[in-house]
């Protein structure tokens, strides 16, 4: 084929493709977006969507103009009568914050707890698990900044993926401090890199007039080695009492709600609006070096994008690396359902009855039908296929009693069921199918109240 998808993308395929895996599977994708709302909809969080592209300057703002993704990786949009002033976005926190403020969001109960999913864009080197179009799962916490808030952030990025199934987690916990406490550690490492200036690569030269603390950040081999010769003390030695006094507090409230975690204190993050709070989520099934996610605390960010100075903090994790991690502990895809009927005709006179008896189903139940004449044995292997509960035969008989015929895939039970009972019957089924119970003689007629998921 000449037209093929552009580098670094995927395509999310359908139940029984070929080349599906977990991490092209558009079911499984709708799996962990779904699993994430409900986990962080129990918590209050509410949905929120903005656009797939915004002002270039509210990315080099709300990312940072030193960023490898400001620098090198943005996709720039350009429109006809347009001079490229817009940019695909790169991650969803700086257009949370903007849709934040512009909407006057502040006047809702605060904290205001948000969350959103979708593609994000990148244009970096593609690799497994490193995409130029990737899928996020993001949670924003605007206008609380106690501990409390921060703890229950990490809480909740771990229950998504505790209700996933996935195990293997850790999560990397740090704290980078206040502004004054961050100055002061800048200061010990400029003066501590300056001497070997000669040593570093040209971004971390760059970085040491700029922003020394993304030095220890550097993807350079020869950065690294330096770094591990100086014996680099860590960020959360120069903490101030009071940002001591929050990881603290935010460690306690883990603690007591059994959240594990390592205090790591490689975590940091180099740019001026982050304060106190980060972490990462790591899987061995991803690989040391990518995360499955990671969050912070950016106090700074709103006064950085906006006017007014707002509290929040946020996480964001990778679906596709999620689903990478899934396949690592050998979860399997989650299962498509089929269709509780698929009704087929037996002459091609009753065809438009089958598809009629269908539609009126899908009032209650999944329902398909042949778009030809079947003879009775292909339309049980079709429906078989299809991995439906019953199968529906429509000849001459039933159509002249306004009836179908059913058959239970499963147990071989018969049903003649009236055309006009048929969602009823079919939902009582599906319900029986769902919950086994409901057909055992031990409850022959007792309500059963089914949780409300
Ligand atoms: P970041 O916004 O860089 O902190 O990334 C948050 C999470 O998004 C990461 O931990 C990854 O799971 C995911 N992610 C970031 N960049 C990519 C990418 N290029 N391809 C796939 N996933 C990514």
């Amino acid at each position: 084929m000449a037209i093929k998808r552009p580098k670094g993308t995927e395509d999310h395929l359908p139940a029984g493709s070929p080349k599906l895996t977990l991490d092209v599977s558009a079911q499984a994708h709708g799996w962990v977006v779904e699993t994430a709302r409900r986990v962080l909809e129990r918590a209050g969080a509410q949905r929120i969507d903005t656009p797939l592209f915004e002002e270039a300057d509210l990315v080099k703002r709300g990312v940072g103009g030193s960023t490898d993704i400001v620098r090198k990786e943005m996709f720039t949009v350009y429109y006809f009568g347009d001079h490229g002033g817009y940019i695909l976005r790169p991650e969803g926190t700086a257009s949370i914050v903007r849709a934040f403020l512009q909407n006057g969001l502040k006047q809702l109960p605060s904290p205001l707890k948000l969350w959103t999913h979708g593609p994000m864009f990148r244009a970096e080197r593609q690799q497994r698990g490193r995409l130029r179009q990737f899928h996020q799962v993001d949670y924003e916490v605007l206008g609380g900044s106690d501990a409390l808030v921060d703890a229950e952030a990490i809480a909740l990025m771990v229950g998504v993926v505790r209700e996933l199934g996935l195990t293997g987690v850790r999560v990397k916990l740090g704290s980078i401090g206040d502004p004054e406490d961050r100055e002061a550690y800048n200061t010990y490492l400029r003066d501590l890199f300056t001497p070997h200036l000669e040593r570093l690569s040209d971004d971390s030269r760059d970085r040491l007039t700029r922003n020394p603390m993304r030095i220890l950040d550097s993807k350079s081999e020869d950065d690294q080695t330096l770094i591990a010769q100086l014996n680099v003390k860590p960020m959360l030695d120069f903490l101030g009492e009071d940002a001591r006094a929050n990881f603290d507090a935010v460690q306690g409230y883990l603690r007591d709600w059994g959240v594990e975690f390592d205090v790591d204190p490689s975590i940091v993050r180099g740019l001026d609006y982050y304060r106190r709070t980060a972490w990462e989520l790591h899987h061995e099934g991803v690989g040391a070096k990518s995360a499955l996610g990671g969050g912070g605390r950016y106090d700074g960010l709103a006064e950085q994008i906006g006017a007014q100075a707002v509290p929040g903090i946020g996480w964001a994790f990778g679906v596709e690396r999620l689903l990478i991690a899934l396949e690592a502990e050998g979860h399997p895809l989650p299962a498509q359902a089929g269709p509780v009927v698929y009704v087929a005709a037996l002459e091609d006179s009753l065809v438009p009855a089958a598809a009629a008896a269908a539609l009126a189903s899908r009032t209650s139940v999944r329902a398909e039908f042949a778009y030809r004449a079947l003879k009775p044995g292909n339309a049980f292997r079709d429906a078989e296929r299809r991995g439906a509960l019953f199968a529906g035969l429509i000849g001459s008989e039933e159509a002249a009693a306004g009836t179908v015929q059913l058959k239970n895939l499963r147990s071989a039970e018969q049903f003649t069921v009236l055309l006009s009972d048929l969602p009823d019957f079919l939902a009582a089924q599906e319900q029986a199918h769902l919950d086994p119970t409901l057909n055992s003689p031990a409850h022959p007629a007792s309500p059963v109240i089914l949780e409300n998921e």
